[in-house]
């Protein structure tokens, strides 16, 4: 029988921001493991803000599994933090996803490729490249560098052979920043897709000597902040909607506008400031194509009876798509459907 190298990622329990762990069990099946096949598996919750050296044993409950191509037998197995008795560990925001099959959201993964503190493309001896205005989806040695395609394509092979959803991926407005997309059907999907993708991307830049920086707003100036649209639908926005039923939704995510940023990512207000297409982080708005308000209305959805998908255009970069997504559909959940 085949020994498989599988790879149990986690979130660990730094604030804001969590980091990706992984640890490698090799177990041996017939053929490639399914979900059930997994087993709980255990780490050291005091190396990782998740317990006291006193009682630090915390449970790793396998969520999804996904082929990967970097390794012989290799599998990336994302995981939720358990506490021994079995309740979700209070760093586990997935376990907080209202469970609908019916939910769809699609993420747009912004960041910057970084090497020394500096993004990629950035002079070597200091100073800066050309303003923006050429890097977005641009092409040449001026304005992409050397290796931030290659990169980006390995990325995305290796994401598409695990069976990531990406929709699609760009060279972004600033010089080293990129974005990608992923979409998932099911509450859940798409945002396990995002962290597995960040720990692709996390991972294969360790032999290039260049790291990614989420942070939403890394350069002063003039030079664009990082976002991470979340577009999302369920089923009654896509099949019934309804102009009527779409204003009490805005006025439930007025309502909750704090709640809201405090589970879009950190340091938010640096890139919210109503410039660089952007609403201010204190302000919420809806606008039809409008890419200056909160929620972006796409002209589909205007013409189709008020039906279809909205974009969430305040999460940013480094915000954990568990809570964005929690938290989307826990306003959702507020609005009576009839
Ligand atoms: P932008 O102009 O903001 O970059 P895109 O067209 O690139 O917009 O991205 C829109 C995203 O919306 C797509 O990547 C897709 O994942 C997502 N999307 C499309 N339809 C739906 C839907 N019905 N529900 C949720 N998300 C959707
Ligand atoms: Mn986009
Ligand atoms: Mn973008
Ligand atoms: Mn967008």
């Amino acid at each position: 029988m085949p020994k498989f190298k599988l790879e149990y990622i986690w979130l660990d329990g730094y604030t804001p921001v969590p980091n990706l762990r992984g640890k490698t069990q090799i177990k041996e099946f017939d053929s490639f493991p399914t979900l059930d096949q997994l087993p709980d598996w255990g780490f050291d919750g005091s190396s990782t803000q998740q317990a006291d050296g006193s009682d630090s044993d915390c449970i790793l409950k396998p969520v999804a599994i996904y082929p990967d191509t970097t390794r012989i037998n290799g599998a990336l197995v994302m995981c939720e933090v358990m506490l021994p008795n079995g309740d979700p560990h209070p760093s586990n925001a997935r376990a907080s996803i209202l469970d609908d099959a019916d939910a769809w959201f699609g993420f747009e993964q912004e960041y910057f490729l970084v090497e020394d503190g500096r993004p990629l493309g950035f002079p070597k001896g200091g100073g800066y490249p050309d303003p923006q205005g050429e890097y977005y989806c641009g092409a040449g040695f001026k304005n992409v560098g050397d290796i931030a395609r290659t990169i980006v394509e390995e990325h995305l092979d290796i994401c598409l052979d695990a069976g990531i959803n990406h929709e699609g991926i760009n060279g972004e407005v600033a010089k080293g920043q990129w974005e990608f997309q992923i979409f998932g059907k099911g509450s859940k999907r798409a945002a396990d897709q995002i962290w597995i993708a960040r720990y692709i991307l996390v991972r294969l830049c360790e032999a290039y000597g260049v790291d990614i920086e989420f942070h939403c707003k890394p350069l002063k100036g003039d030079w664009n902040g990082s976002g991470m649209h979340a577009n999302f639908s369920t089923k009654h926005l896509r099949e019934v909607g309804g102009k009527d039923y779409f204003d009490k939704l805005m006025a439930a995510f007025e309502k909750n506008c704090e709640e809201h940023i405090a589970a879009y990512g950190p340091d938010n207000h640096l890139r919210l400031t109503g410039l660089h297409e952007t609403q201010s982080i204190d302000q919420f708005s809806w606008g039809v194509a409008d890419r200056g308000a909160s929620i972006r209305v796409p002209h589909s959805f205007a013409n189709n009876d008020w039906k279809g998908y909205l974009e969430d255009r305040r999460p940013n970069s480094q915000g954990d798509p568990y809570q964005i997504a929690s938290r989307i559909l826990k306003t959702v959940a507020e609005v009576p459907t009839s």
